[in-house]
C-alpha cells in the first residue's frame, strides 16, 4: 500500500485520472479505542459497512475483538482475519448450510432470530447443539434515524413472549438483541426501544444473559451532527443498570457499523465536467458513492490542491460516471464557485457503507487505494471528546 502525509499529496505526486480511496487506519483504530474503553460491555464491529482487511485490523489494534456478521462469506473473513475473534451470526435469516458451517467449521456460537422457523433452522444446521447464545431479535422503533431499518426483521412485541420461551429451553445462554436505525440521531431512541425489550421480558417471564442494544451510533456529516456519543453510551447504560429485568449477570453488547468505521476513508474524484452548478465527477452512485444519491447523504467535501486567493463557496450537485439517470447526486455540496474540470475533490467520511457498494457497472469500477495520514475531515473521537472522557 502507497502510504501519503495527506489527500494533498495524493493529488500533487500522482494527478490521478481515477478515483482515489484513501485509508486512514489510525481513524478506525481511535474509533475501536473509543469504544472498547467506553462503551460499558462488549462492541462487536458489524462488518457490513466495511470489510476491508485494513479496517479490521486496525479496529483490533483498536481493541475490539467481537464481529457480527450476516452472511457465512462475512464470517469466513471475519475469522480468517481474527482467529481468535468472537462472531456472532446477526443476520435473522439464515440457510440452514450457513448456520451448519458457521457453528462446525468457523466457531460460531451466537445466532440471531426472529421467528420459529429460524430456530428450526438453527436447532437443525447446528444438530441440537447446547452451547448457543440466542438472540431473538425485536421490532423496535426507529423514528430519529436516518435510515430506519424496521421493515425486514424483528419479532413484534406481542408474537415476541412465545418466540422467547421456546429459544430460552434451547440456548445456554438467551439474548435479546435490536436495531434502532441507522445513524440515530438521539440517545433517547435507545431509551425507547429498551422500553420495548423491558416489555417483552416482563412478558416471556424468561431470563435474559444477554442484552445487544445494536447498531446505529452516528457519526457527523454536514447537517448532521449528532450529540456526542458519550451520551448514547451513558443512557444505555443507564437503562441498563437501573430498569431492566435481566440476569444479574447479563452482559451488554452493542454492534456499531458507521461509527467505527465512517472517518477511516474518504475519496478523491476528479471534475471531468460543469454545467452550471453541476459537477461531473468521475465517481458516484454505482462506486463509492451510493447512499449520496438514493439516501441523499450529504458528506463533507473540499477541494484539493486549490492554490491563489479563497473564492467564495457555491452550491453543487454531482452526477456520477455511469450514463445511467439514477447515478446523480443532489448534494447540495459547497464547495468554490470557480471549480472547473480538472480540479481534484476529496469526499470525506466514506469509511462505511461505501467502497463495500462499489461496482464495476458501465466500465467504471477502476479505482485505486492508497494510505493517508492526514485527520479525517470530521471526528468524533478528537481532543474535546479524550477531555470529556477523562473528566467522568
Ligand atoms: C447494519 C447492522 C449493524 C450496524 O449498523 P450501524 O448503523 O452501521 O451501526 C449492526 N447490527 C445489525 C444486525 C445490522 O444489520
Amino acid at each position: 500500500m502507497e502510504r501519503y502525509q495527506s489527500a494533498a499529496d495524493v493529488v500533487q505526486s500522482l494527478r490521478p485520472q481515477y478515483p482515489v480511496f484513501c485509508q486512514r487506519p489510525f481513524a478506525a483504530e481511535r474509533a475501536g479505542r473509543w469504544f472498547s474503553t467506553h462503551f460499558p460491555g462488549k462492541s462487536f464491529y458489524a462488518v457490513k459497512a466495511n470489510p476491508a482487511p485494513w479496517l479490521v485490523a486496525a479496529l483490533q489494534a483498536g481493541g475490539i475483538e467481537h464481529f457480527d456478521v450476516a452472511s457465512i462469506k462475512e464470517a469466513r473473513l471475519a475469522r480468517e482475519l481474527v482467529p481468535m475473534a468472537t462472531l456472532g451470526f446477526m443476520h435473522p435469516v439464515k440457510s440452514t448450510e450457513a448456520i451448519a458451517e458457521a457453528y462446525f467449521d468457523l466457531g460460531v456460537r451466537i445466532f440471531a432470530l426472529d421467528s420459529e422457523a429460524e430456530l428450526e433452522k438453527i436447532i437443525a444446521g447446528t444438530s441440537g447443539a447446547r452451547d448457543l447464545t440466542l438472540c431473538v431479535r425485536l421490532h423496535v422503533p426507529s423514528g430519529l434515524s436516518k435510515i430506519p431499518l424496521t421493515l425486514k426483521f424483528g419479532i413484534q412485541d406481542g408474537e415476541a413472549a412465545v418466540l422467547m420461551r421456546r429459544s430460552r429451553q434451547v440456548a445456554a445462554r438467551l439474548g435479546v438483541c435490536f436495531h434502532v436505525g441507522s445513524q440515530t440521531m438521539a440517545p433517547s431512541v435507545f431509551t425507547m426501544a429498551l422500553e420495548t425489550v423491558q416489555r417483552a421480558i416482563v412478558r416471556s417471564g424468561v431470563i435474559v444473559d444477554v442484552l445487544d442494544v445494536g447498531g446505529g451510533f452516528p457519526s457527523v456529516y454536514p447537517g448532521m451532527a449528532p450529540p456526542p456519543l458519550e451520551f448514547f453510551v451513558q443512557e444505555i447504560e443507564r437503562c441498563f443498570e437501573t430498569t431492566m429485568l435481566v440476569a444479574e449477570n447479563c452482559e451488554l453488547w452493542c454492534e456499531p457499523g458507521r461509527a467505527l468505521s465512517a472517518e477511516a476513508a474518504s475519496l478523491i474524484v476528479r471534475v471531468e465536467h460543469r454545467t452550471g452548478d453541476c459537477l461531473h465527477i468521475n465517481d458516484g452512485v454505482f462506486g463509492a458513492l451510493f447512499d449520496a444519491g438514493p439516501l441523499g447523504w450529504r458528506y463533507p467535501v473540499r477541494q484539493l490542491g486549490a492554490t491563489g486567493r479563497a473564492v467564495s463557496q457555491a452550491a453543487y450537485s454531482f452526477y456520477g460516471p455511469t450514463c445511467d439517470d439514477f447515478d446523480v447526486m443532489r448534494g447540495p455540496f459547497m464547495l468554490p464557485e470557480n471549480i472547473r474540470p480538472g480540479d481534484y475533490i476529496e469526499v470525506g467520511m466514506l469509511g462505511a457503507y461505501s467502497a463495500t457498494m462499489r461496482t464495476d457497472y458501465n466500465g467504471f469500477g477502476t479505482h485505486q487505494n492508497v494510505e493517508v495520514a492526514d485527520m479525517p475531515m470530521f471526528t468524533q473521537f478528537g481532543l474535546a471528546q479524550a477531555v470529556a472522557a477523562s473528566s467522568r
